[in-house]
């Protein structure tokens, strides 16, 4: 223990010198000006004695005045300047993988370091950490993996929450669990990290902390909304009323006063925004009707003829773009990119942000290219975690994709939505960061319509998991825990999640984990994917399932393009023949991984509507899901990904039935084609990516399906044919005690949906499995 003591004694000493020798040298010299530059670094003195002297300390502060790169910096050079040495462990959360890297990367370089010394990251599947790391930026995911196996953080000294104001679910339960960690762990510091201003909800959640606020600054900006921006394409918005049915709404009537030569170039604009504009009033109601966002409708036009307007007519500046999703990203670029001056690499460097995205595509953000017109394509990630420096010019399109949970149908939806008041300012905020800017609202001047702060995820998403994870963090009781969560999930909601993971068997009857529980809340995939990993290693197919369950991981690896979506589903229906969407990716991975091979990994997936980064992600997934299969004891210590398992494909149906379930429809044929129908929904209906969506017949009485999604109808995403004799040897679990109240729900679902005398025979086949099961 002495040695070890002295050894690291000498490391913080080492440390220290370096630390001292960076900033007395030339560069460090000149990151110190810029750091001392940040809002953050005028506070640095209080934030720090606030923290030595209060367990928990929330700080809040604008998008950039430094919370992120400069607050765990503080902490760790405080440290390692101070008399007893670096003996701190920091961990920092972010909600996100790619700003848990980007951030670490960056603090690094402030530090004059490579990553990996003193600063590290760890996101899943990729990290970097070393022997002196001392300030670990991960996500918030890893942080609660990291609680099942080591529940008091031992040797932590600093847990930092960042982005607080999110309202992740992750984040919101951690904080309950670490609201009990600080009972047990009094020398432990808890740092929360806001970027608005509703500290006081979490100040009185950890009984009255200190809240810090960082004044910031940012330059002006001009903003325009919706009405400006079209009277400068030339046509004007003028009120009126329409006629008194309507009540008082406020209409708005569009009148041409375009100069004749800029007609043709704005003429598709102007069209579009007059479909719009009949609808436009102050009511978010309506406003939904208005679907400005529609690639279809207003968005796509007027921005591009924003963006070329910026890039001939206006100062430098990058433009920052705020879409709703991936998809409505990669969808703008294509268009862009086939713009004469938008398109042109010469005068425009077009770049796309997002979760996704790989880390290699994130630095270009980053750069301050010359002569060049930078415009950045973002999610709602650039909002708030990720600062690009030189941004002018934002483009709002006013919504974001949001998942929300309709927990009285126990339906998911994800549905782009509105943004709330916060985020408008927040994005338009990222106009003014180093010198005065401009932000388009492309939606009429309506905000006080929009909701002052979005739902907290908690309150949005379906918890099955989550509630898996309080069992599995012994933390008692279901509904009692989430009763003291920040705001507490509906009841129902609670009710719907505990009654899933009873019905998959990974809970009993008394609310405790099942062995199948235990093993999933080891596996860091939803418990459906963890069961058909499970079970694919029993039954000894479990190559193809491991595909499947990363591929259900990843984003969809069938890329489905607006404008050339026929082809796109027709590339996908050559990977078809099995009534399956789960074998179909099965084909298409395998046929990548053989064109991988001849170093054509890229062309097979352009020409098949592919994409290539989802494919990789798989192969890296597989590769992690072997080895944790590993840890647990179901597959042996000799395994390769390469084995040859079987790829027999009743098997696989099997395993996809065991872990889908209850995620199961009936098929009913009729002359010409067949419907679908739920028990909870009744008839539902595939998206037309489905393989199963071309077929006019599917010789099955079943599909299970993965995901289902409410948009106006009840929608099935990626299913699987099976047979009646999968469905009863193993829809549910396949324990004794289970297999009484799975066949009650599929006796169900027979009375629901079959001829009485065929539900008879299956009756009395139940009754002799059951026999045969007591045997
Ligand atoms: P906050 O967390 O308060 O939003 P950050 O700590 O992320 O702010 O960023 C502070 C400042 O550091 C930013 O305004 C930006 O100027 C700079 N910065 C952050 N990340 C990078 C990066 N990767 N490259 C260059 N500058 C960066
Ligand atoms: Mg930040």
């Amino acid at each position: 223990k002495a040695v070890m003591e002295k050894i690291l004694r000498r490391r913080s000493l080492q440390l220290r010198d370096q630390q001292q020798a960076w900033k007395n040298s030339h560069e460090g010299e000149k990151m110190m000006e810029f750091r001392r530059s940040l809002p953050a670094y005028k506070e640095k003195d209080s934030i720090l004695t606030t923290i030595s002297h209060n367990q928990v300390v929330i700080i809040s502060g604008e998008t950039g005045c430094g919370k992120t790169t400069q607050i765990p910096q503080f902490i760790l050079e405080s440290e390692i300047e101070s008399i007893h040495g670096a003996d701190c462990s920091i961990i920092c959360t972010q909600p996100r993988r790619i700003s848990a890297m980007s951030v670490s990367e960056r603090v690094a370089s402030e530090r004059g370091e490579k990553l990996g010394e003193s600063v590290g990251y760890k996101v899943r599947l990729e990290g970097m950490k070393g022997r002196d790391t001392r300030l670990l930026f991960c996500t918030t995911g890893i942080l609660l993996r990291r609680l099942l196996v080591d529940r008091n953080l031992k040797g932590v000294t600093h847990v930092i929450v960042d982005e607080i104001h999110e309202r992740g679910m992750n984040e919101d339960f951690l904080l309950v669990v670490l609201k009990d960690l600080l009972a047990r762990r009094p020398e432990l510091r808890l740092i929360l990290m806001s970027a608005t201003l509703d500290a006081e909800l979490f100040s009185s959640f950890f009984g009255g902390a200190p809240v810090l606020n960082i004044p910031g600054f940012t330059y002006t900006v001009q903003t325009h909304f919706l009405e400006e921006i079209l009277e400068m394409t030339g046509y004007i918005m003028t009120p009126y009323n329409q006629s008194d049915d309507y009540g008082q709404e406020k209409m708005w009537k569009m009148s041409k006063q375009a100069p004749r030569k800029r007609k043709s170039q704005i003429a598709s604009v102007v069209e579009d925004a007059l479909r719009a504009a009949d609808f436009v009033n102050f009511s978010p109601q309506t406003l939904e009707s208005l679907s400005c966002w529609n690639p279809d409708c207003i968005g796509f036009n007027l921005i591009e003829y924003l963006l070329s307007n910026i890039c001939e007519n206006e100062r430098p500046g990058a433009v920052l773009v705020f879409m709703t999703g991936w998809d409505d990203i990669s969808s703008l670029k294509d268009k862009l990119q086939a713009h004469p001056i938008l398109g042109d690499p010469s005068r425009v460097l077009l770049l796309a942000c997002h979760g996704s995205m790989a880390s290699s595509e994130q630095s270009l953000i980053f750069e301050e290219p010359e002569g060049v017109r930078k415009i950045v394509l973002a999610t709602n990630i650039a909002e708030t975690s990720i600062t690009i420096n030189d941004v002018v010019f934002v483009l709002d399109c006013g919504k974001a994709k949001e998942t929300s949970y309709d927990a009285l149908n126990n339906t998911p939806c994800l549905l782009p939505s509105w943004i709330s008041k916060v985020s408008v300012l927040q994005r338009r905020g990222r106009a003014g960061r180093v010198r005065p800017g401009e932000c388009y609202h492309l939606y009429p001047r309506c905000v006080d319509a929009f909701a002052e702060y979005q739902l907290p995820e908690i309150l949005r998403t379906p918890l099955q998991s989550l509630c898996l994870q309080i069992k599995s963090l012994n933390l008692g009781s279901i509904s009692e825990f989430l009763s003291r969560a920040l705001q507490s999930p509906e009841l129902l909601a609670v009710q719907n999640a505990i009654e899933y993971i009873k019905t998959i068997g990974a809970l009993d009857e008394n609310e405790n984990l099942t062995i199948l529980g235990r093993y999933l809340s080891t596996l860091p995939v939803e418990p459906k994917l963890g069961k058909m990993l499970i079970l694919g290693a029993i039954l000894n197919c479990l190559d193809p399932i491991l595909t499947i369950v990363a591929g259900l991981s990843v984003r969809d690896p069938f890329l489905t393009p607006l404008d050339k979506k026929d082809l796109a589903e027709a590339a996908k229906s050559q990977f078809s023949g099995d009534y399956s969407d789960h074998l179909a990716l099965v084909r298409a991975y395998e046929g990548w991984k053989d064109a991988e091979r001849d170093l054509a990994g890229y062309d097979y997936c352009w020409k098949n509507f592919l994409s290539a980064q989802s494919m990789k992600a798989i192969d890296a997934l597989r590769k992690e899901f072997i080895s944790l299969l590993k840890d647990t004891g179901l597959v042996d210590g000799n395994t390769t990904t390469c084995n040859v398992w079987s790829y027999d494909h009743y098997l696989i149906r099997a395993v996809l039935c065991y872990g889908l379930y209850p995620g199961i429809c009936s098929v009913v044929h009729n002359e010409r084609s067949f419907s679908l129908k739920t028990m909870e929904d009744g008839q539902v209906l595939l998206y037309s990516n489905s393989v199963n969506a071309r077929e006019s017949k599917i010789p099955y009485p079943w599909l299970v399906f993965n995901e289902k999604i409410k948009v106006n109808s009840v929608f099935l995403r990626d299913s699987t044919a099976v047979s009646d004799a999968v469905l009863l040897l193993f829809g549910g679990s396949l324990s004794r005690g289970d297999v009484d109240g799975h066949l009650k729900m599929l006796g169900g679902y027979l009375e629901f949906f079959m001829e009485p005398a065929v539900a008879e025979m299956y009756q009395s086949l139940r009754r002799e499995l059951d026999e045969l099961i007591q045997i």
